[in-house]
């Protein structure tokens, strides 16, 4: 019997602070404030084998290298005006996971995330990477699914 390397959930989580302005979305007294700062903790989620041999799955140094940075790029912005749906927790993991977090380079296809989750203020909002999930984000962002 061929050998199999056991799977893993491995989690790696990066802090952001950066704006949303939800207003004329719902009554809630978030959105109410207007234009104001959160701050993001940004997890990224990768299930997958790894080689017990080697020890680990997804490389910690490789991941701030790549995902690090680009998530750092966000510190400062306004994510209403950035992304095409309100600035929600659930959008903003959408959003992240389908348009944002794609790929770092074609040599990191192996990094491609598996989920991704959003926490602020003691909630969190979670999606995984389906394609059930990827056409329902794409028809929702008005393009074809
Ligand atoms: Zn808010």
């Amino acid at each position: 019997m061929p050998v199999k390397f056991p799977v893993v959930r491995k989690e790696w989580s990066r802090k952001i602070r950066a704006s949303h302005d939800l207003r004329g979305v719902t009554t809630h007294p978030d959105a109410m404030a207007g234009l104001h700062e959160h701050e993001w903790t940004i997890t990224l989620i990768w299930v997958a084998e790894y080689n017990c041999a080697i020890g680990f799955q997804r490389d910690e140094h490789a991941i701030e290298q790549s995902w690090g940075d680009h998530l750092d790029k966000l510190n400062g912005k306004n994510l209403s005006e950035l992304m095409p749906l309100p600035a929600t927790s659930e959008n903003l993991a959408c959003w992240l996971l389908l348009d944002y977090c794609t790929r770092p380079s074609d040599q990191e296809v192996s990094y491609e995330l598996s989920g991704l989750r959003v926490t602020k203020d003691g909630h969190s909002a979670e999606v995984m990477r389906t394609e059930a999930n990827r056409r329902a984000w794409r028809w929702f962002c008005g393009e074809m699914a």
